[in-house]
């Protein structure tokens, strides 16, 4: 099933700065995909329209066969609900701890509170982080941190994942462990569109790429065979053969 389609989606800012423009090509559900291009060439205003964070100037975006352009205001929180986001920054809340920062995404969300603690307690296990619920953000590593805004973004089990070079700041190690966490959320069942500049990851892992370019989409290249994916159930893990 398709759920992210753009077509001819152009993106023009005040002052006339066109950022992104006549954009096409489909995302299937469960797909996990890598948005490559040179810093400016769009990738962010991309990411950001599809949860319109920006409006659109020209063309459709359809996520999950709804046109968002045509969703109102007060229900933006219905699309917002089935799509999780992370930055490069971890956009943490310094003064709350790492169980208290994942909660306070959910009572956004006005979820069940009777739910609440299951939920979180789940979720910081996915990320390994189970054991740092109650350390505030400055006692964590960089790449912990942005493994908190991982479950923050997961918290809500969206079906898709924006990730906006999430391992910008992070050394190469912990940039890998960031990488490998997208990949076994993407075994789940989410749909991850990574927009990254991390060479040692794409260069290892090859999943399809959609390459940007002044804007434009100039390259979407399927999986290479160079190479597969396999995955370790024991190690829960995955390995290249
Ligand atoms: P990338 O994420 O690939 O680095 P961006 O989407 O951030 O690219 O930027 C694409 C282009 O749009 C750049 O020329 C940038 O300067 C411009 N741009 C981004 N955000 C804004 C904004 N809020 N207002 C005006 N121009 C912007
Ligand atoms: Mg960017």
């Amino acid at each position: 099933m398709t759920i992210i389609e753009c077509k001819n989606v152009g993106k023009v800012y005040r002052r006339g700065v066109e950022a992104i423009c006549d954009l096409s090509f489909t995302i299937e559900e469960g797909e996990f995909v890598y948005l490559l291009g040179a810093s400016g060439s769009g990738k962010s205003t991309l990411l950001k329209t599809l949860y319109r964070d920006e409006a659109i100037s020209s063309g459709t975006v359809m996520i999950d066969e709804r046109d968002i352009s045509k969703i109102k205001v007060r229900d933006l929180h219905k699309l917002r609900r089935d799509i999780g986001i992370i930055f490069q920054e971890y956009h943490l809340l310094p003064k709350k701890t790492v169980y208290e920062n994942v909660r306070f995404a959910l009572e956004i969300l006005a979820f069940p509170e009777e739910e609440m603690d299951a939920r979180i307690r789940q979720t910081l296990t996915l990320v390994e982080l189970a054991d740092k619920a109650d350390c505030y953000p400055e006692e964590l590593s960089g790449g912990q941190q942005q493994r908190v805004a991982i479950a923050r973004a997961l918290i809500n089990e969206p079906r898709i994942l924006l990730a906006d070079e999430p391992t910008g700041n992070l050394d190469p190690r912990a940039s890998m462990e960031i990488f490998r966490l997208l990949m076994r959320i993407n075994r789940r069942g989410t749909t991850v569109l990574l927009a990254t500049h991390d060479q040692h990851i794409f260069q290892r892992f090859h999943f399809r790429s959609l390459t940007m370019s002044g804007g434009q989409l100039v390259a979407d290249e399927s999986k290479k065979a160079v190479g597969s994916l396999q995955y370790d159930y024991k190690k829960k893990d995955f390995y290249i053969v």
